[in-house]
């Protein structure tokens, strides 16, 4: 069985190749520790901790899904909890499409949150 260490490799590959945004609802995500991300954005750390960056499984392990690159995305803790949570969750891609529309209709994180993260998601680095 691959060690913990190597899904969090996983994670963090998949993480870079996105940019750091969420697969779901495409806002940043912390790694280590959310402090940077508190001073960066100003939002409460109770809202920041649902930006935690997880390790998600395209195909869920309780599916057979392994830890493999090809299987492994980066997606924050609130994104990637929901999808779980549901009574039967929806695929990986069915869940993305769930998130983003509900994110066009700023129905998914708090109002605050999106405004914060998203204008700065779209400021020039
Ligand atoms: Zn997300």
């Amino acid at each position: 069985m691959p060690s913990k260490n190597t899904l969090k490799e996983l994670r963090r590959q998949a993480a870079q190749k996105q940019a750091w945004l969420c697969f779901y609802c495409q806002l940043p995500m912390w790694d280590a520790g959310p402090t940077e991300f508190l001073a960066q954005y100003a939002i409460s750390p109770a809202l920041a901790k649902r930006f935690q960056c997880t390790a998600e499984h395209l195909e869920a392990k309780s599916d057979g899904g392994k830890d493999v690159q090809i299987n492994i995305v980066a997606a924050c803790i609130f994104c990637n909890a929901t999808r779980h949570k549901a009574k039967y969750p929806l695929n990986a891609t069915k869940h993305a499409a769930v998130v983003r529309l509900r994110m066009a209709k700023g129905k998914w994180h708090p109002p605050q949150v999106m405004a914060a993260l998203a204008k700065r998601r779209m400021a020039p680095v």
